[in-house]
């Protein structure tokens, strides 16, 4: 147990380097929270308040904190094989079964697993198997990739190169490989459109990228179910399946990122089918495969592309010394269990749906111009004049200030700039999911 005061704490954190952070404002030191111990849907600091966990560790902590069955199987694994690789011909057991287990809980066609340590190295694992599949396919001039204006892939230079600009501008990030069409944000994007309208101008974007770039030369579309760090945003209904449709009809692969939006967040193993109705060619998916316990991400891949890349003269080279590491695999089986018999993303259909519904009942709020989202995973945009959605300057952090005010009354949420996320954990009851509501119109209050 760590017993260290929070002054040590924040004395020894001058070393570390946090992520997505302004580092010269954390040098002073109460920009900073330390926590230091977690149970169930609550947090507690270093000062020892008890925090609720707004955003699931980072969206991650999808069966909640401190789960003994997690800690003991991940205990058990290491005492029995603490390591070795999936290197060459190498295998293990707690891999083995994982890759079935999530095999067989993605949609039919997926059935072939790659496990890495991060979300973005599980995209990034996509495209390097996208780019081998059609060089062996003969098709070596078929590398450019789709993505969208808002998304968020990861922070590797592959990943960010998918991410919206703006994250990785000047940072020289694969530059050239991939296109970004439009975020699909009715709300900034197309006010005063029907969503058949908008549906129908992403679409001809999209086949206009197409006709631009040429088919033969585009490998992928990169999609998540709802862009999340981008600002939670939904895109109109029959999107996915209509992008779906395009890409298939120009031998495009569709790769769903399901980072955030699997193992129960939106009430489904995965979104992509069950929530969307488009059945992608690959998922990468991270977070709420392990609830955070361990680091672990998949790449999970059709039929169609494994067999390519299984074919007989084909060499994968492709691999990073902890992919599917004992642990972390340990740790996923125990966690899907858990989803399995405590029947969590069936009951996030319900708890899910209040907690989206309470945050809905937020847009009587003058600061409040849209509130976004779904299930467990949700947004909240400020705005300084409701009826012209005209935004706040970025600098005025808006979000930051309400999550300030939130932390104050014991819940942590995210800021995003003019945007406040909530992903909390999914096992929250009524009462709790009342007091997060309560709580939000009270910091907003007080900022407003
Ligand atoms: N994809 C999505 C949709 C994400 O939200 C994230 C992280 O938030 C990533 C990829 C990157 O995952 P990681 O931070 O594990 O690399």
């Amino acid at each position: 147990m760590n017993k260290l005061t929070t002054d040590e704490i924040l004395t020894k954190d001058a070393h570390l380097i946090q992520s997505f952070a302004n580092l010269h404002a954390l040098k002073q030191a109460d920009a900073r929270t330390a926590i230091v111990a977690a149970e169930g849907a609550h947090v507690t600091d270093s000062e020892g308040n008890r925090l609720i966990d707004g955003i699931g560790g980072l969206w991650c902590v999808n069966v909640g904190h401190g789960r003994r069955e997690i800690i003991d199987a991940i205990t058990e694994q290491l005492n029995t094989l603490d390591y070795y690789s999936t290197f060459y011909n190498f295998t293990h057991p707690a891999a083995a079964e994982l890759a079935e287990k999530v095999a067989s809980l993605a949609p039919a066609p997926l059935n072939n697993v790659y496990f890495a340590n991060s979300g973005s190295v599980a995209n990034d694992t996509a495209v390097r198997m996208l780019h081998h599949y059609n060089n062996l396919r003969g098709k070596p001039e078929k590398k450019q990739i789709l993505s969208r204006m808002g998304a968020y892939h990861g922070s590797t230079h592959m990943a960010m190169a998918l991410t919206t600009p703006g994250y990785s501008t000047g940072w020289g990030a694969v530059e050239g490989l991939v296109h970004h069409l439009k975020a699909p944000h009715k709300y900034r994007e197309a006010p005063g459109m029907s969503d058949a309208e908008f549906l129908a101008v992403l679409e001809q974007d999209m086949l206009d990228a197409i006709h631009r770039i040429g088919a033969d030369n585009i490998c992928a579309f990169f999609a998540e179910p709802i862009q999340g760090a981008g600002g939670v945003i939904t895109a109109p209904p029959g999107y996915h399946a209509a992008m779906r449709r395009i890409t298939r009809e120009h031998d495009i692969m569709y790769v769903a990122d399901e980072v955030v939006t699997a193992w129960g967040r939106l009430g489904h193993m995965f979104a992509s089918e069950d929530v969307y109705d488009c059945v992608p060619d690959i998922i990468t998916t991270a977070k709420g495969l392990t609830s955070g316990y361990q680091p672990l991400s998949a790449t999970i891949i059709s039929d169609e592309i494994y067999d390519v890349i299984s074919g007989p003269d084909a060499m994968f080279l492709h691999g990073m010394t902890y992919s599917g590491h004992p642990a972390a695999a340990a740790a996923a089986l125990a966690n899907i269990e858990i989803l399995e018999s405590e029947g969590i993303p069936a009951r996030v259909q319900t708890t899910g749906k209040l907690f989206e519904g309470l945050l809905r009942g937020l847009e009587d709020m003058d600061m409040v111009g849209e509130v976004r989202g779904s299930h467990f995973m949700m947004g909240i945009e400020f705005v300084r004049n409701k009826d012209t959605r005209e935004e706040f300057p970025a600098d005025a952090n808006v979000g930051g200030l309400v999550a300030k005010e939130a932390q104050k009354r014991g819940l942590i949420a995210r800021a995003l700039g003019n945007i406040l996320i909530l992903s909390p954990t999914l096992i929250m009851d009524d009462a709790l999911i009342r007091e997060i509501a309560a709580t939000l119109r009270e910091s907003i209050a007080k900022v407003s």
